[in-house]
C-alpha cells in the first residue's frame, strides 16, 4: 500500500477514535506527513503496521484527584498518565498541572516525547501526566495537598524501572519535592523515581537550567553551519517560566541580548536586555505576573494581553534576529510568523512542546526562516533527566561543569542526527523532517525487532 493512502487512513483513524483532541491530531499529522521519503524507502515499516501501533498509547491512566483546600471544602480534579511507548526503555516525560490540560493535551505531549527521547541517543520511552488544576492563587499547604492526592493513584504505576515522570508547566521543584514524599511514604521505597529532585535528596546539578541550555546550545548549532553565531543577535523570548529564564540566562553567556519575555498576562520588552536577576526573583521567589517587572525596570515596556495584535502574541511583534518560544503549545500563529519575517528574523528555535502552529511553520519554511522543531531543540531537558536517573543508579552527584558539559555534547549529537538525516532524505536543514525520520526509525526498528509485542 502506498504510504500516502496508509498516512491518511492513520489519521483519519485518529480523527474518529480521538474526537475533540486535536492538539493529539495535530501532533500526529506533523510527524506522519514528515515521515513519508522514508515510508516510501523501506517498506518494513507499513509491512509491521508500525504507524498503526504508534498512535495509540500503550496504557492511558485516568484518575480522581480529590483533596481538601484550606477552608475544609472538597475539590475534586481529573489526573493523567499516558504511557505510550516503552520499546527503547522505561517510560518518562514530565507532568503539567494547568487548568487546560485534558486527555488530548497530555496525548499529545506524550506521542512527541517519544520521538524526541529517542533522539538523545538515550534509552528512555515516552510518557506524560498531569492534572486540570490550577496552581495559581493556592497556598503552599493546598499544593501540597494536592500533590499527596495526585501521587495517592499515581504511585502505583511508576517506579524506577517503569516510568519516571519529571516537572513540566506548573511543576517545578516544590511540586517535585511534595510528590516525592508523598511516593516515599506510601511505598516506603527511596528510589529515583522522579527527576528534577531537590540537590540534597538525588537531584542532578544543572537539571533546573537544561532544557533552557539546551535550547540555546542547539540554536547556536544550527547558525553555526550557516558561518553565523548568537553573539551579538537580538533574541525575542517568550514565557517567563524554567525554559524562558534559563534560556535568557545562556543567550547572555552566549553574548546575545534577550530583549524580552512574557506570561499569560502580558509581555515584556527590554531594549538593551532583560535583568535576569529581577526576573528570577519575580518568578521563581515571589511566583508573581510580570507586571512587577515592570515596576523594577524602568528602562522595559509593558503590554499586557487585551492590546495584542489580533490572532497574535505581542512577542514575536518586536523587532529581533532569533525567536525563542518557550511557553505553551500555539503561542506562535501565521500573524506572528509574518512578523518576525517582516522584522528580518532568521530563526525560530522552539523551547516549548510544538508552540509554532502548522500555519505558521508553513509560512516560515516557505520564506527561509531557519525553524528548530521543539521535540529536538527542548530535549535537553529530558537528557539531563536519564543523567540524574544514572547519577542516583551509581549513587554519584557529577558537578555542575560536568552535567552541562554532557549535555552541550547531547545537544550536539541531536542536531548532528536531525541535520544529517535531513541531507539524507534531500531536504538539507528541514530539521522537522530530519528529527521526525531519526526519532521515528530508532523506535520503529527496535518495534520490529521485538515482534507483535
Ligand atoms: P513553567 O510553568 O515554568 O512556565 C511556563 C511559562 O509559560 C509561564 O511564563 C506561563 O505564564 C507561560 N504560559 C503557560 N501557558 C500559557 C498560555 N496559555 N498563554 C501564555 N503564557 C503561558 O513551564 P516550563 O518553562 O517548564 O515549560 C514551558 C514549555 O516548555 C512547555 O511547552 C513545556 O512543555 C516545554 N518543556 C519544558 C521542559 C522542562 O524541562 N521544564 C522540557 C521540555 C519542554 P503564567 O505563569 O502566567 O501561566
Amino acid at each position: 500500500m502506498p504510504s500516502t493512502q496508509k498516512i491518511e487512513e492513520v489519521l483519519d483513524y485518529i480523527k474518529e477514535s480521538s474526537p475533540g483532541q486535536d492538539e493529539f491530531y495535530q501532533a500526529a499529522e506533523e510527524v506522519l506527513e514528515s515521515l513519508r521519503p522514508l515510508l516510501n524507502e523501506d517498506g518494513r515499516y507499513l509491512e509491521h503496521n508500525i504507524l498503526e501501533r504508534i498512535v495509540i498509547p500503550e496504557r492511558t491512566i485516568i484518575f480522581r484527584v480529590t483533596w481538601l483546600d484550606d477552608a475544609g471544602k472538597v475539590n475534586v480534579n481529573v489526573g493523567y498518565r499516558v504511557q505510550f511507548n516503552s520499546t527503547i526503555g522505561q517510560y518518562k516525560g514530565g507532568l503539567r498541572f494547568h487548568p487546560t490540560v485534558s486527555l488530548g493535551t497530555v496525548k499529545f505531549l506524550g506521542f512527541e516525547q517519544i520521538f524526541k527521547n529517542a533522539l538523545t541517543g538515550l534509552q528512555i520511552g515516552g510518557a506524560k501526566g498531569g492534572a486540570n488544576f490550577n496552581p495559581k492563587g493556592k497556598s503552599d499547604n493546598e499544593i501540597m495537598k494536592f500533590c499527596q492526592a495526585f501521587m495517592s493513584e499515581l504511585y502505583k504505576h511508576i517506579g524506577q524501572h517503569k516510568d519516571v515522570p519529571a516537572g513540566d508547566i506548573g511543576v517545578g521543584a516544590r511540586e517535585i519535592g511534595y510528590l516525592f514524599g508523598q511516593y516515599k511514604r506510601l511505598t516506603g521505597e527511596f528510589e529515583g523515581v522522579l527527576t528534577g529532585k531537590g540537590l540534597n535528596w538525588g537531584g542532578s546539578l544543572a537539571r533546573k537550567e537544561a532544557t533552557g541550555y539546551g535550547s540555546v546550545y542547539f540554536a547556536e548549532n544550527f547558525l553555526n553551519v550557516y558561518g553565523k553565531s548568537l553573539k551579538g543577535k537580538r533574541c525575542a523570548v517568550s514565557g517567563s517560566g524554567n525554559v524562558a529564564i534559563y534560556t535568557i540566562e545562556k543567550l547572555y553567556e552566549l553574548g546575545a541580548i534577550p530583549v524580552s519575555c512574557s506570561d499569560s498576562r502580558g509581555t515584556i520588552y527590554a531594549k538593551d536586555g532583560i535583568n535576569l536577576k529581577a526576573l528570577k526573583a519575580i518568578k521563581e521567589i515571589h511566583h508573581a505576573s510580570l507586571e512587577e517587572y515592570a515596576t523594577v525596570d524602568c528602562a522595559c515596556s509593558y503590554t499586557p494581553v487585551s492590546t495584542y495584535p489580533k490572532g497574535g502574541h505581542a512577542v514575536w511583534h518586536i523587532a529581533c534576529d532569533v525567536a525563542f518560544p518557550s511557553a505553551t503549545q500555539n503561542e506562535l500563529t501565521l500573524v506572528d510568523a509574518k512578523a518576525l519575517k517582516a522584522n528580518g528574523c532568521i530563526l525560530v528555535n522552539e523551547g516549548a512542546n510544538m508552540p509554532t502552529t502548522p500555519e505558521a511553520y508553513e509560512f516560515i519554511k516557505a520564506n527561509g526562516i531557519l525553524f528548530s522543531p521543539g521535540k529536538a531543540a527542548n530535549a535537553g531537558g529530558v537528557a539531563t533527566s536519564q543523567l540524574e536517573m544514572s547519577q542516583n543508579a551509581s549513587m554519584a552527584q557529577w558537578s555542575f561543569d560536568e552535567v552541562d558539559a554532557k549535555l552541550k555534547v547531547i545537544m550536539k549529537n541531536i542536531f548532528t542526527t536531525a541535520y544529517e538525516t535531513s541531507k539524507a532524505f534531500n531536504d538539507e536543514g528541514n530539521l522537522v523532517m530530519g528529527a521526525n525520520i531519526a526519532g521515528f526509525r530508532k523506535v520503529a526498528d527496535a518495534m520490529i525487532e521485538q515482534g507483535a509485542v
